[in-house]
């Protein structure tokens, strides 16, 4: 007996049948003896389709007014499952981001949790209910609907979890579990039993679409122990936790972020606070850069090559053009057609080699590396686009057995 947090993803909730589906799964767990709350993304590719209905009116929709219609999917989840758990003799009640008490900050499209106030679903289930909360959304101080970034709702089943001090959190999906690479791509991904925050954290933040990286940031934070499990096969899935005790496992995973472009700044000047001003350029502009490669100086000159989400290259190509005298210069331009490739596993903090073993399969691959980052637990390069799925397959080979 406990209070339990169950997370279902689009696909988990993407019909009648599912929702049904859905449904009996959190009436079993209530029959249990517990309490249950639970959290639903918007229903198939909802929010994709929305997506496409703001490209149908301008190429540059108001934030504000996309969270606005964005929120919208996850409420037509909540209110049908409400009404399925009815339907099955369940007492349920469903509510919105903001009437389950999410405050976030202002940054649409992409708000963080400030503030989560708990009262409302407290007294829901009080009352003896399964509460329903849409994932993914929340409102800011100016009570405006924000949403909390794609694949969203994980980070709010989450801080439900946390906020509520739950038992167990569990995140329902497609698939049976956090793999070795996406199963989708690589029919030889192996489920893992157990992942480690920190490894979780960066495969997520590398690529693997499977937890939503705020969701792993907040459960570390709060130490919430996640289970990823499917919502069609009752088998066992992954559980997410500090420590994760998968002996001989030199990397834990392989994943693919198609969602990177390089951009090259070429003969500037070789002079102190160059690279600050490139870079506090960007800042401002809220541009988040990962990879960052200089060339050493050569004739007074020197090359600066960087990767920044997709989204945000032709933001920064033109701050950069707009501002070139204040860096003094330099050829600039960008490369869209990347893709970057990591892999993660904690394992490789204490053995030799593992980079070697890496380029070697890129190698026998015949791929191209055009850039390289390296962490204690990660390590990633920057591809060709059209080369990505062959280089995960080819390095999960090298390393997965
Ligand atoms: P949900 O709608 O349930 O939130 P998502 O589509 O956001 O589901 O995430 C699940 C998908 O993540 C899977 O269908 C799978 O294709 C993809 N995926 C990518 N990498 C991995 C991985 N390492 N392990 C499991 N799934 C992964
Ligand atoms: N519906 C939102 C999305 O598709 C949030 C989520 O699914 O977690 O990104
Ligand atoms: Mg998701």
């Amino acid at each position: 007996m406990g209070l339990i947090v169950q997370k279902f993803g689009g696909t988990s909730v993407k019909d009648r049948s599912r929702i049904f589906n859905v449904a009996r799964i959190v009436m079993n767990t209530r029959n249990e003896g517990n309490d249950v709350v639970v959290v639903v993304s918007a229903q198939g590719d909802t929010t994709d389709d929305l997506i496409k209905k703001a490209a149908e009116i301008t190429s540059d929709p108001s934030h504000r007014e996309m969270d606005m219609l964005l929120a919208t999917g996850e409420q037509i989840s909540i209110s049908l499952l409400a009404m399925a758990l009815q339907e099955l003799g369940v007492p349920s009640i469903s509510l919105t981001g903001w009437q389950a008490g999410f405050n976030t900050d202002r940054a649409y499209t992409r708000a963080r949790i400030k503030r989560l106030d708990t009262e409302r679903v407290e007294s829901e289930l009080a009352r003896n209910r399964v509460v329903v909360v849409a994932g993914f959304q929340g409102l800011n101080r100016s009570e405006d609907i924000t949403t909390l970034g794609r694949g969203g709702s994980d980070t709010s089943a989450v801080a439900l979890a946390a906020a509520l001090h739950a038992d167990r959190c569990q995140i329902f999906t497609d698939v049976e579990g956090v793999y070795t690479a996406d199963p989708r791509k690589i029919p030889k991904a192996t489920k893992l039993k157990e992942i480690s925050f920190d490894e979780m954290l960066e495969l997520a933040s590398l690529g693997a679409q499977v937890l939503n990286n705020r969701s792993v940031e907040l459960a570390k934070k709060y130490n919430v122990e996640l289970e990823v499990i499917s919502s069609i096969n009752p088998v066992p899935g992954t559980i997410v936790k500090e420590e994760s005790q998968v002996e001989g496992m030199l990397i834990k995973g392989v994943a693919k972020d198609n969602d990177v472009a390089v951009i090259s700044v070429l003969g500037v000047p070789d002079v102190p606070g160059m690279s600050f001003k490139v870079f506090s350029l960007l800042a401002q502009k809220n541009i988040n850069v990962d990879i960052i490669l200089q060339s050493s100086g050569r004739d007074g000159n020197k090359d600066v090559v960087f990767t920044v989400p997709l989204g945000d290259a032709e933001t920064a190509l033109a701050t950069l053009e707009n501002n070139k005298k204040r860096f003094g210069g330099g050829e600039i331009s960008v490369d869209k057609t990347c893709a970057k490739v990591s892999i993660v596993g904690a394992g490789m903090q204490s053995h030799s080699g593992v980079a070697s073993t890496m380029f070697e399969a890129l190698s026998n691959a015949n791929i191209n590396i055009k850039m390289i980052s390296t962490s204690e637990i990660k390590i990633s390069v920057i591809i060709d686009e059209n080369d990505a799925d062959r280089a995960v397959a080819a390095i999960h080979d090298a390393f997965i057995h």
